[in-house]
């Protein structure tokens, strides 16, 4: 069978030439993420159109996402090669200079002597440099540096998601947005989100016709407006690395578990992102907690896992990406459907949130699923022109494989997310029996179904509403 949990694999300068794409994609990757935070529109574009044109000549099911940067402080530049930062010592830091010294680290965030207070931390990069506010005044923050180390380049100033004033998105990230729209981009993750506003800020077409929004859980804010944000979401990412700073470490693996159940109790696809096989940066093979750490995320229900740094400007990509797969499928066997489905059978909702459409589909798919194991059927075809019934079918992450159909080429790539969803394109046909049949067809000629093998079909056409209305059990012709 093939790989049910999706990997979503970031692009960067390790990873950009058309020969190592063609062997991630090889590897695995269904989604290839483009980092927005660094470099220029013109770079991403060239990746974006890099990224597509090598899948398409593979003939290969590839979905973007972009990321965008949202509201981060940036130091300005340390001097070439770097600068050590002191165990122990006392610096300022502040705003509107050009450069950032030993002594003096400038940022570009002008609220900052009007938002932070004594006793918030600070970290800088990837929080590996820590420091607490000993006093604030006009002239900046004194810091103390609880733990030292180099900085380089332009590093990110951590700062309590609380006291950030910036709005989400930016007008960087919209004016990004309106870029990649016009591209037709698969999904968007939105960064620092901390309500469902913030989502709905973005302003793009609902999906299919617009990108797939991932919300990007990084903040306490968001934790706490969790649900809502979920619902104003196309899909959510579990992102570990700046949540782990919001949050104590000790939390995160929790965090992960409530965050993933609320997804897929709300039908949202789910990825749970950072430091996965983080050593892969730079080793060969992973660490036995990386290992545990992948298979454990597979059953905690994420939908999609998600590389970073290991594909981005890792030492071996392709390697990262293969070791990633081998992990999941081994984990994907193991994988407890019964259990799952009857979680998600019992998870309650926020009525307020399930509009009807959504709790009709969401029935039907509940009864298909359960018919689909009752008759052993090879597959569960779901004809949805937006995925959303296919959405609803992965919830359950039935034991049986989930093909879905649909006559729009973004929609079948936005499955690119989806646990155990292998989509494809369907003819645009104004007949139900029509869109059945040709279904039918493509699950024999181009997905290895055999003749007369049984099939549950459901579907969601019916033009008034998005709900799905038809279940059938039907025989491969
Ligand atoms: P980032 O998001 O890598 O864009 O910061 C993921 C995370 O914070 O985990
Ligand atoms: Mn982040």
């Amino acid at each position: 069978m093939m790989r049910r949990t999706k990997i979503v694999a970031t692009v960067g300068p390790a990873s950009l030439d058309p020969p190592i794409l063609r062997q991630m994609i090889d590897a695995g990757m269904n989604v290839a993420r483009i980092g927005l935070a660094h470099g220029t529109l013109e770079d991403h574009l060239a990746s974006y159109h890099s990224i597509r044109h090598t899948a398409d000549e593979m003939g290969a099911e590839v979905s973007i996402l972009v990321d965008l940067p949202g509201p981060k402080v940036r130091c300005a530049s340390f001097a070439e090669g770097g600068v050590d930062i002191v165990d122990g010592a006392n610096l300022i830091i502040t705003t509107g200079r050009d450069a950032s010294t030993a002594a003096v680290i400038s940022v570009d965030y002008d609220g900052l002597m009007q938002t932070m207070q004594a006793g918030d931390r600070v970290a800088l990069g990837d929080g590996n440099i820590a420091m607490i506010i000993e006093s604030v005044d006009a002239e900046g923050l004194t810091v103390k540096v609880l733990r030292g180390g180099r900085a380089q380049g332009r590093p990110g100033l951590q700062i309590p998601s609380d006291r950030l004033g910036l709005p989400t998105p930016t007008p960087e990230d919209l004016r990004l947005v309106d870029a990649f729209v016009d591209e037709g981009v698969d999904m968007i993750a939105v960064s620092f989100v901390r309500s469902a506003h913030d989502m709905r800020r973005v302003g793009v077409e609902p999906a299919p016709r617009g990108p797939l929004l991932i919300a990007k859980v990084e903040t306490s804010a968001a934790v706490t407006n969790l649900d809502g944000i979920i619902e104003a979401s196309g899909g959510v990412m579990v992102a570990r690395g700046d949540l782990g700073t919001d949050f104590a470490l000790s939390e995160l693996p929790h965090l992960q578990k409530h965050i993933i159940r609320r997804c897929l109790a709300m039908g949202r696809p789910v990825i749970t992102a950072t430091q996965m096989l983080e050593s892969m940066v730079y080793a060969p093979t992973p660490t036995r907690a990386e290992a545990s750490d992948v298979a454990n995320a597979v059953f905690d229900g994420s939908s999609a896992l998600m590389l970073s740094g290991e594909t981005a400007i890792g030492v071996d990509p392709v390697n990262s990406v293969a070791t990633m797969a081998e992990i999941i499928n081994r984990a994907d066997e193991e994988f407890d459907h019964k259990a799952w489905a009857r979680m998600i059978d019992e998870t309650e909702y926020d009525d307020g949130l399930v509009d009807p459409a959504r709790a009709i589909t969401d029935a039907l798919t509940s009864a298909a699923c359960r018919i689909a194991e009752e008759i052993d059927a090879r597959a569960i075809l779901c004809l949805s022109r937006t995925g959303f019934t296919v959405r609803s079918v992965t919830r359950f992450r039935p034991r049986t494989s989930i093909l879905a159909f649909s006559p729009d080429a973004t929609a079948v790539r936005q499955l690119g997310v989806s646990w155990g969803t292998r989509a494809a394109l369907s003819a645009e046909r104004s007949s139900a029996s029509d869109i059945r049949d040709d279904a039918l067809r493509i699950a024999r000629d181009q997905m290895g179904l055999e003749s007369g093998e049984r099939v549950v079909v459901i579907s969601g056409q019916s033009t008034k509403t998005l709900a799905t209305d038809t279940i059938r059990v039907m025989s491969i012709p």
